[in-house]
């Protein structure tokens, strides 16, 4: 008997001659390891379940090499995101978040904002790097080391100008406590942290942001992950 999981696909590498493995994060069981057989072929049955972004209900069945994807049932394949490059990158990236985090204290929250970014990503058009940002902000809350406060989180006063993140720690200090690790917060990307903590995925449209500021906010993003997690993040296309 086979076991039901709710997955997307985050990266496949090719096995034999028409094989594939592919990484699956599932709802129920985190990221897993599956084999697709003869999915390679133009006619193969399953072929679309063996593209990253696709997003559906799996049956795996044990084998003797670990799990084999018996049949799937595709709720979205997402694969208009492939057709614009920047969308491509921007997912990719959401990806590889999740490919290289430890999901599983919060397991549900995290896949069900995937599943948001990339409907978002997908079906609307919103600044370039927002559900990336937005993703990447409420990860951090999730597991525990939120980055938005109003008031500096070592002294306590409120925070309006002269904001930094303090990279120890990753929270927001004022410019008397920020130390050698901190890196200033412009007005701007303080004011996308505040708006994007507080509203849904759903609202992501509504927003008017800079490209420039919420790439300069990524990329302190992404240098707080890796002091966070210990794990570096490429985001080919995007920072390099
Ligand atoms: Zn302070």
């Amino acid at each position: 008997m086979g076991r039901k999981i709710k997955a997307v696909v985050i990266k496949g590498n090719n096995v034999k001659e028409k094989d594939k493995s592919i990484l699956l994060f599932s709802l129920e069981e985190g990221k897993i390891w599956a084999t697709l057989k003869g999915v390679r072929g133009e006619k193969a049955k399953m072929k679309y379940a063996k593209e990253p972004f696709c997003f559906g209900d799996f049956i795996l069945e044990e084998g003797k090499a670990g799990d084999i994807v018996t049949s799937v049932d595709v709720i979205e394949t997402f694969h208009e995101i492939t057709n614009d490059i920047n969308k491509y990158f921007e997912g990719n990236a959401l990806l590889e978040i999740v490919s290289q985090v430890d999901e599983s204290a919060e397991r549900y929250a995290i896949f069900m904002n995937l599943v948001k970014s990339l409907k978002i990503l997908c079906f609307h058009n919103v600044p370039k790097y927002e559900v990336l940002v937005k993703f990447m902000l409420d990860l951090f809350s999730l597991l525990g080391v939120g980055i938005y406060s109003k008031k500096c989180t070592c002294c306590g006063i409120d925070l309006h100008d002269n904001i930094y993140i303090n990279y120890n720690v990753g929270e927001l200090v004022c410019s008397q406590c920020k130390t050698f690790q901190s890196e200033q917060i412009g007005k701007a990307e303080f004011s996308i942290i505040k708006i994007l903590s507080e509203i849904g995925y759903e609202k992501l449209s509504t927003t008017k942001f800079s490209e420039e500021a919420l790439f300069r906010l990524l990329k302190i993003l992404v240098k707080n992950f890796s002091a966070r997690f210990d794990r570096n993040l490429k985001m080919i296309g995007i920072l390099s």
